[in-house]
């Protein structure tokens, strides 16, 4: 099944063993369970329980792992104070363990609503929780003031950049390919600039490169940036990466709900069905 390129596969242990040997790869993971948009709190209390073990069930490893989280899964366009407290139930058990929980950014109906999680969670646990950025939404240089606000070295804010991956309106987001880059760099300039530690998420190897001259040139030390890539997404490049000194975190997806997430996958990206076709007779 083509899914299986980009997913763990079904069950928590099948996501324990991909973060393994990622592991003995030299990478770290982050780990997603999928799933989004729950409308009934009974589900979003589900998911979190789900959460709960999964952080359980992983620092029983030695692994490097961090956690991904969808607000929309917790139910927070329906109840924001009982996602709010779902999911700060989530930072307090990796707490626990000194991890780290990031929020996902979703479509724009709910960047407001997660920068406000964002700012509340970071307020009580400020070395455990992130938040994403996307650089296709025209609003982006305004909330990156907004978090820059956040930043102290007591509270360090730490923020995962990315393109952004969901089909928004030319008002609010920059639809042009080079459009979108450019703001990628001057959003990752902003971070470097500012000391705010930054998740360097993207395949895109022009961006990698500009990424790695930025990184010379401002002389950041590892402690501030990592790059991070989605699991089975360009893993030449990845070992590149990894080859050349940078510290590198894998998205690591399980669970049943891969539809949506696997042909978001395939939408983005055309060329996609090439790559499956390869896969499936490379498989046999
Ligand atoms: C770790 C991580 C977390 C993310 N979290 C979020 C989030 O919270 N919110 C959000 O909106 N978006 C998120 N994204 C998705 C992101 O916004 C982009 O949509 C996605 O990374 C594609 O953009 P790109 O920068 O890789 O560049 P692209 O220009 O899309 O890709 C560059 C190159 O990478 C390769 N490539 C890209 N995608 C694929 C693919 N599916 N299969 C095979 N090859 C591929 C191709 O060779 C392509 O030419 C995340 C991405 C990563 C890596």
């Amino acid at each position: 099944m083509f899914s299986k390129r980009y997913i763990a596969g079904e069950k928590l242990e099948d996501a324990v063993t991909v973060s393994k040997q990622l592991a003995m790869k030299g990478v770290s993971s982050t780990i997603d369970h999928l799933g989004e948009y729950v409308t009934e709190i009974k589900m979003a209390k589900q998911v979190q329980r789900i959460y709960l073990e999964m952080i359980d069930r992983f620092e029983q490893e030695d692994l490097s792992v961090t956690y991904s989280v969808k607000p929309s899964n917790f139910g927070l366009l329906t109840d924001f104070e009982t996602c709010f407290e779902l999911v700060r139930e989530v930072v307090e058990k990796a707490r626990g363990y000194d991890s780290f929980v990031r929020i996902d950014m979703e479509d724009s109906s709910c960047v407001d609503a997660e920068l406000e999680l964002y700012q509340r969670l970071h307020a009580i646990y400020p070395q455990n929780v992130g938040i994403v950025i996307q650089a296709y939404l025209k609003r982006t240089p305004k909330d990156l003031l907004f978090l820059e606000k956040l930043h102290s070295e007591a509270s360090p804010v730490n923020v995962r950049l990315c393109k952004g991956i969901y089909v928004e309106p030319e008002e609010i987001a920059f639809k042009d390919r080079k459009e979108i880059s450019q703001q990628y760099v001057k959003a990752l300039r902003f971070l470097l600039e500012k000391g705010i530690y930054v998740g360097i998420a993207t395949h895109d190897r022009s961006l990698t490169d500009m990424a790695q001259q930025l990184i010379k040139q401002y002389a950041i030390g590892s402690e501030k940036y990592e790059f991070q890539m989605l699991y089975g997404v360009t893993p030449e490049l990845r070992s590149e990466l990894v080859r050349a000194g940078h510290k590198m975190r894998v998205y690591v997806p399980y669970g049943k709900e891969w539809f949506g997430y696997s042909s978001r996958r395939l939408k983005e990206n055309p060329k996609m069905i090439s790559y499956i076709i390869k896969a499936l007779f490379k498989r046999g």
